[in-house]
């Protein structure tokens, strides 16, 4: 049976550790950070959100993952974030794609109004002569 650590190294059954101090179910997460990369924990299900008041619900889980397992959740956050680059990059281009056509559109009805000034001034002129 799975079993994770407490901070004062109690071990637990997985099964029996099914709330956090707020009283909701305590997920298992995996740290993505580099000391701790992989390895994985139960937390508090509200520790990010700002208007839950945080329980500091933390235990680290027994089992720590295989080398290649860490590597390849290494080399997945690390696309991730080169997608989530290029994703900016690409919702920027975009931005200065609106505001170009923005500035075309603009153009379009400045040309087109003095077209049609220029042609009501060429009738009148032709009508007086
Ligand atoms: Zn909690």
């Amino acid at each position: 049976m799975s079993q994770y650590s407490t901070s004062n190294n109690q071990f637990v059954s997985r099964s029996n550790h099914v709330e956090c101090k707020c009283g909701l179910p305590s997920p298992l997460m995996t740290t993505l950070t580099y000391v701790n990369q992989g390895h994985r924990f139960f937390g508090c299900r509200m520790y990010k959100s700002q208007r839950y008041k945080k329980c500091s619900h933390f235990a680290w889980y027994d089992e720590e993952m295989s080398q290649r397992a860490k590597e390849v959740i290494s080399s997945m956050h690390q696309k991730l974030n080169q997608e989530k680059f290029k994703l900016n990059e690409a919702i920027i281009r975009e931005d200065q794609l609106k505001l170009k056509i923005k500035f075309l559109k603009m153009m379009n009805k400045f040309i087109m109004g003095m077209t049609l000034v220029l042609l009501i001034g060429l009738i009148v002129s032709n009508v007086i002569n």
